[in-house]
């Protein structure tokens, strides 16, 4: 892409560019300095050390031009600086951005902080006070993905629904827009994006039967500029756009009454050389598609990439990636634009890998799709594809109709989740933090996953047997876009944190412990043309998000957040949070860890019959699980109950989930829902569930109920090729 964004630009607009960079230069500091012609011009030698927006530039590519940091110096990388985090019970998922000498980054509860670049020292934090209890509104945790910055103001989005703008310098807010209806279950914890002064920013929601929207806002005053909802609302109260109207004959039933689905809640990417933003939407709601729309139909536009002009918001092309969903395969992953040869001819391009497991190359500008193949070994919820590029389902994954079930390949958490995936023009390489495993999933209309709406029963299984799969488990897998094919794969990499590729033949990916894995989490640098593990860091705490790259005096530095425990982690396990910088010759050393002692597991007798017991399960599934786990799943975002001390004490406990005393902690008083005979059911049953654990302690790996992420490396057993069920189909425009 940008070969191309130079050429559109012509000779006359670069030597305007290099003017501007030596004015920048000479008014000394300026703060987030960020507008339209300098992130077109982001690879330009005035402007190759910043990271001036969520993938870098407009094209999301995650490459930095940058290589002092190269496959030859790559040992003597060491720290730099690190700076402490505050935040804890939720990941960082942070991508920072850095302008100008000054870093930003965003913490779990929507928190902002502003570090020098050169020296750690931090300038501001913004707290925009999310209330505790909006922890009980999402499905995935107290995450934010990152901001924007532009023309002086950082801008992000909150779990509660807000758009938030602040002076770059001095961190003051600006201004505040509401973007979602607070009194809906619609959150925020994209990283916004903007396109030549609109932001660009989606909710999540899915999992609660919400109806998704992407919308636009102007950066100066946050206005709401346009709005494109994802899947059509009520007939009778007609359609806000026109697509809207055929989209509609793609569903059956009343589907508005349970929203729908389509929250578009991570992936846009502005295109100046398309004028188009491309838009990533999420699942159906209900999950299994024959629940929301039980007399059939491909539910548009649910798990859909879609093309819209970004100075109108109005619709231009679609590809439905997962044509009734029914396995959560959001299409939300982060798209790239670039420019592939393919089949002799040079193409201007969009890449996808979403969780459906499939790899997709469209024309950007006419949405035509080029080429498509599985980037996992097997999928199972296709067969093929038609003459014109349309998936050919699985009669059999249509569980809500066959009554059966079914063993979704790859897992329901993605072959490819919201983790950024990277792009490097030198090697052709896309490098997808990749994950390959098998769900079961069991339609019942109206069953609850915790508060999730999702009807699916999380305590059936299906009626036939798993998948033999081969080559299971997590890894950073190098895939040729242009001949679909793997060139690597490293499980020394992960399935679960973000990548950044430089010019010097490098890869960089974080690494979290995770279920049937150990290790100290980390930071790791890979050749990019062989995958080859040149270097590693340990980070103490566990990374998901992306590192950066950026340079002040002419050094170069990598910048990363370290703040997750991992799904599978000891909740109770001393975590940290750091922004963690190196450099070629650092010599900053982190403090060492603090002593750990495990967690004493000391609950009261068992009391209560087998009546209140039962009683219990039910409300805790219903209300509990989804924070805190159940039968065996393990949860890293919220205490697990069964080593809680209010066990022993019923007005404790009460003082809890009905009076809400930990209401700043993000856990809500349940009083409208449970009354104190519900709650002392509850603490029965969880008392019970901590003595059975005492008596039987757990083994090292335990494989959970609810578990979305597929099995760990050699827990499938493994057969040559693809078994019988599983498919690799593959497209190629004729
Ligand atoms: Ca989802």
């Amino acid at each position: 892409m940008r070969s191309q964004i130079i050429a559109a630009l012509g000779a006359a607009s670069l030597v305007t560019m290099a003017g501007l960079a030596v004015q920048t230069q000479a008014a000394g500091r300026r703060y987030a300095a960020v507008d339209a012609k300098r992130l077109l011009a982001a690879d330009s030698p005035a402007n190759a050390g910043q990271w001036m927006t969520y993938g870098r530039d407009y094209s999301e590519q995650r490459y930095s031009p940058l290589k002092q940091i190269n496959a030859s110096d790559i040992a003597r990388l060491g720290l730099a600086w690190y700076a402490d985090l505050s935040e804890r019970g939720g990941s960082y998922e942070t991508t920072p951005i850095v302008v100008d000498g000054v870093i930003y980054l965003s913490a779990p509860w929507s928190k902002v902080y502003a570090f020098d670049a050169r020296t750690g020292k931090r300038l501001w934090k913004y707290d925009p006070k999310v209330p505790g209890g909006y922890a009980v509104k999402l499905c995935c945790g107290i995450v934010n993905r990152g901001v924007a910055v532009w023309k002086g103001k950082v801008i992000w989005g909150t779990l509660d629904g807000r758009l938030i703008a602040v002076d770059a310098k001095t961190g003051k807010k600006i201004w505040e827009v509401q973007a979602t209806d607070p009194t809906r279950t619609l959150s925020i914890s994209g990283a916004p994006r903007i396109a030549d002064g609109r932001i660009l920013i989606g909710e999540a929601g899915s999992e609660f039967e919400e109806r998704g929207y992407m919308a636009a806002y102007d950066a100066r005053t946050g206005k709401e500029l346009w709005r494109w909802w994802a899947v059509p609302g009520d007939p009778e109260k007609g359609f806000e756009q026109p697509e809207l109207a055929w989209a509609a004959k793609t569903w059956t039933g009343e589907w508005w009454k349970e929203g729908g689905g389509g929250t578009p809640w991570d992936a846009v990417t502005y295109d100046p050389v398309t004028g188009l933003v491309y838009v990533g939407t999420g699942n159906g709601a209900p999950w299994p598609a024959a629940v929301r729309s039980p007399g059939g139909g491909d539910n548009l536009f649910t798990s859909s990439i879609v093309a819209l002009d970004a100075k109108t918001g109005k619709f231009r092309w679609y590809y439905q990636e997962t044509p009734q969903d029914s396995f959560d395969f959001d299409s939300t992953q982060q798209i790239i634009t670039a420019d592939l040869v393919i089949d002799g001819k040079k193409r201007h391009v969009v890449m996808h890998a979403p969780k459906n497991g499939m790899f997709y190359v469209f024309d950007a500008a006419t949405g035509v799709l080029l080429q498509a193949k599985p980037f996992v070994p097997t999928v199972n919820w296709m067969k093929g594809f038609d003459p014109e590029g349309r998936p050919i389902l699985n009669p059999e994954a249509n569980y809500g109709k066959t009554g059966k079930g079914f063993y979704v390949v790859p897992a329901s958490g993605g072959a490819h989740s919201w983790y950024p995936m990277a792009f490097n023009p030198n090697t052709g390489l896309v490098y997808i933090p990749t994950n390959y495993g098998s769900y079961p999933l069991v339609a019942e209309a109206g069953a609850k996953m915790g508060n999730q709406l999702l009807s699916i029963n999380v305590a059936k299984r299906p009626q036939v047997p798993p998948p033999r799969l081969s080559g299971t488990g997590s890894y950073l897998l190098a895939w040729d876009p242009v001949k679909l094919q793997a060139v690597w794969k490293q499980r020394q990499g992960s399935g679960r944190a973000g990548v950044m590729t430089t010019a010097g033949n490098l890869v960089f990916q974080g690494w979290a412990p995770f279920f049937g894995t150990s290790g100290p989490p980390n930071l790791s640098a890979f050749r990019a043309d062989t995958g080859e593990r040149l270097w590693t860091a340990d980070t103490q705490a566990g990374i998901a998000g992306a590192p950066v790259t950026y340079t002040i005096d002419g050094k170069q530095y990598i910048a990363v957040v370290a703040g997750t425990s991992g799904f599978g982690g000891d909740y109770w396990a001393p975590t940290y949070a750091r922004l963690l910088v190196y450099t070629l010759d650092g010599k900053a050393k982190l403090p060492p860890p603090m002593p750990y002692t495990p967690p004493v597991l000391n609950p009261p007798a068992d009391f209560g019959d087998a009546a209140l017991l039962a009683r219990g399960e039910t409300q805790y599934n219903a209300h509990c699980a989804s924070c805190h786990g159940n039968n065996g799943r393990v949860s890293s975002l919220f205490p697990d109950l069964r080593y809680a001390g209010q066990l022993w004490s019923s007005d404790a406990f009460d003082a809890v989930v009905i009076d809400g005393a930990l209401q700043d902690n993000g856990m809500v008083s349940f009083r409208k829902v449970l009354t104190r005979d519900d709650a002392n059911a509850i603490r029965a049953f969880v008392v019970h569930t901590a003595n059975e654990l005492k008596k039987s302690p757990p083994r090292p790996f335990r494989f959970g109920r609810g578990f979305r992420f597929g099995p760990p490396p050699g827990d499938a057993s493994s057969t040559a090729g693809p078994d019988a069920g599983q498919y690799v189909p593959e497209f190629h425009h004729r």
